[in-house]
């Protein structure tokens, strides 16, 4: 099977009119986008709560909202379902959902409901675009540098966390579990990225740093270069490896881009409206190269990069 970075651009290739490669579709003044969560492939239906998988399927689908700025509204959820799936468990699931959708807003608007081998959950999200305009992943420019929000725990070890053998109840609290769980998507840093009017490019981070920012290049026509010695930085603040850093994924922070003048000015008002939130400048992006992704240390020094983060299916860098 081709890689899933491969397959989007076949896609691309395809099906033409410019509708496909961004978080959501454009439409009039909609934003529009489709999520799936597979039983096995997605979550084990042993180990993850009902509850927070009705919460994680409504927050990644907002999280392609917010990677654009937009306004979510409404949500249609397909769902499928093992014949021996008790109500109990469907009622906690659909608590999940009717929770995640309060706290940010929207409406259920529709949905469908099939019998299948595995469990399959399908999420439509429809929002508005911002007043202020939409966040791309194809507006970067070279010598924009690179940002991200940075979160409380790691999804890629709380995932790990979750499903080790000596799994305890005592986990479902870790901030790594939590962040695997129930990552929130950042629709008011998405609208404020967008109103701001200096952000050049911007995505959601779902399958790790590393082949998101993969995903800002192709769209944008660039690569990028990532400050070692940042990243280093942060993982370790973070109490991660640098890799488990950069290839989380389900994280659902932003990865963006802002010019270089402007980026003090952007820095100033960010911490201003979000006190509480982290954003690190980890790279920058350089005209197109023979690789999308290359590490460069303080002194100048450019490493490449192998393997970049969860393919589902199954391809490398
Ligand atoms: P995300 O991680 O934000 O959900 P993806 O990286 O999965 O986005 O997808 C990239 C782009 O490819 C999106 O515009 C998405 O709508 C499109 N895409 C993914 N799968 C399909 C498909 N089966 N058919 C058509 N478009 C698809
Ligand atoms: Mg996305």
């Amino acid at each position: 099977m081709i890689d899933e970075f491969s397959f989007i651009e076949f896609l691309k290739r395809e099906f033409e009119g410019g509708l496909i490669g961004d978080d959501c579709a454009i439409y009039k003044n909609f934003l529009i986008s489709l999520d799936q969560m597979v039983e096995g492939v997605h979550f084990l239906f042993s180990r993850f709560p009902p509850f927070y998988l009705g919460k994680k399927a409504v927050y990644s689908t907002l999280s392609d909202i917010a990677a654009m700025g937009g306004i979510p509204y409404l949500i249609f959820l397909g769902l499928t379902l093992r014949k021996d799936i008790p109500f109990k468990w469907v009622k906690e699931f659909f608590d999940g959902v009717k929770e995640a959708i309060n706290e940010y807003g929207v409406a259920l608007a529709g949905g469908d409901l099939s019998r299948g081998e595995t469990i399959t959950i399908s999420l439509t999200v429809i929002g508005n675009v911002n007043k202020s305009g939409i966040l791309r992943r194809n507006g970067a420019k070279a010598r924009d540098l690179i940002l991200c929000t940075v979160g409380e725990g790691c999804a890629k070890v709380g995932l790990e966390k979750l499903y080790s053998e000596n799994f305890d109840e005592k986990f479902l609290s870790d901030v790594d579990v939590l962040k695997f769980l129930i990552p929130l998507p950042q629709i008011e840093v998405g609208k404020f990225l967008v109103e701001i009017g200096v952000v050049s490019s911007c995505i959601d981070v779902s399958d790790g740093i590393l082949r998101d920012l993969k995903n800002l290049c192709r769209e944008s026509n660039l690569s990028s270069l990532i400050f070692l010695e940042k990243v280093e930085e942060i993982a370790s603040f973070k109490n991660v490896t640098v890799d488990d850093f950069l290839k989380s994924g389900e994280e659902y922070e932003l990865l963006f881009s802002v010019g270089e003048k402007e980026l003090p000015y952007f820095l100033d008002e960010f911490g201003k409206k979000f006190p509480e939130k982290k954003v690190a400048v980890i790279g920058k992006f350089v005209e197109k190269k023979e690789k999308y992704l290359y590490f460069i240390n303080c002194e100048g020094k450019r490493f490449e990069i192998s393997g970049d983060g969860y393919d589902h299916f199954g391809g490398s860098a």
